[in-house]
């Protein structure tokens, strides 16, 4: 009984909120994933969990199981990865003191990217970003969004090719949190780790190896096999990667915006049988 319910279930484990950079509120994000014939979704805000609460009373109105989530922005050797955290425990104290941390590092990145568009002529980004996120995290898609607002480019993707992607005149490389911590606070919230889109790092095959180790030694125990928007190809190297060491698999859209035609809630390639699914860590 308990397994045929298992089986029938509809995961997306990763998506965003207005608590970051995600355009829908918890309660519509919510709404829109039960219409969506998602069954157990997972609000991932980016370095977050404070959109926890309203989501989990949303999700109890419309019978969905939530499972209390975070994207973690970590820091190892000098690059930036994104670590998913999952069944985690939204209130536990060493987690929400690094949100809080991290809502600083964010705050302090902003003024300088908002420096750096001075240099190019761009003025009042600050102001206007801060005003954007109120309570929320800062993120670069709020840069972009400041950068379409006033005309700068046309869209979001060319904020981020002409301004804000690495390499480019606004980009601020970040301290984050310390990988192998992240991965510690959400162990021991009682969740899994889960290392995020890991083919967007644009690794090759010797560092990708290099960091799956070092998230493994650390307590990592799953890897993204299945996002938004990737192909069988991808799937299948993802997999392998999981495979090869030992991680489970796990699957969420990385959704932000109803705009975004490419990217829906619960739109998702199935999860390949052959790897252990992250679910199976969930105890619920
Ligand atoms: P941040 O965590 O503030 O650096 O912002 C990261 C967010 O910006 C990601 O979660 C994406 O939503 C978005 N993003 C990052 N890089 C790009 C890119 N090259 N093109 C479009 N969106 C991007
Ligand atoms: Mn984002
Ligand atoms: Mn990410
Ligand atoms: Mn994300």
């Amino acid at each position: 009984m308990m397994k045929q319910n298992l089986m029938t279930e509809k995961y997306d484990l990763h998506c965003h909120s207005t608590f970051s950079d995600g355009t829908l509120t918890p309660s519509m994000l919510i709404r829109r994933a039960a219409d969506q014939g998602v069954t157990a979704l997972a609000l991932t805000d980016h370095d977050t969990t404070a959109g926890y609460l309203e989501a989990n009373a949303a999700a109890g109105e419309v019978g969905i199981k939530l499972i209390a989530g975070i994207e973690l922005s970590v820091s190892w050797k000098d690059k930036s990865f994104h670590v998913v955290g999952l069944n985690i425990d939204p209130n536990y104290p060493p987690l929400v003191e690094a949100t809080k941390q991290l809502q600083i590092v964010r705050l302090d990145r902003a003024e300088k990217i908002a420096a750096k568009l001075e240099k190019k002529r761009i003025t009042g980004a600050l102001d206007w970003v801060v005003n954007a996120a109120g309570d929320s995290m800062i993120t670069r898609t709020h840069f972009a969004d400041f950068l379409v607002a006033q005309f700068h480019v046309s869209t979001q993707q060319e904020a981020f090719d002409r301004y804000l992607a690495k390499g480019k005149p606004a980009y601020v490389s970040t301290e984050w949190a310390d990988m192998a911590l992240a991965v510690g606070w959400i162990a021991q919230s009682g969740g899994v780790a889960v290392l995020a889109h890991p083919l967007r790092y644009k690794l090759t095959s010797n560092w990708m190896k290099r960091l799956l180790t070092a998230f493994k030694d650390a307590g990592g125990q799953g890897i993204e096999v299945v996002t938004g928007r990737c192909n069988n190809d991808e799937i299948k190297l993802a997999n392998d990667y999981a495979n090869c060491f030992e991680l489970a698999g796990s699957v969420g859209s990385d959704f932000h915006n109803p705009a975004n035609p490419w990217v829906e809630l619960g739109r998702l390639h199935p999860l390949p049988d052959n790897v252990t699914p992250i679910w199976e860590f969930f105890n619920f």
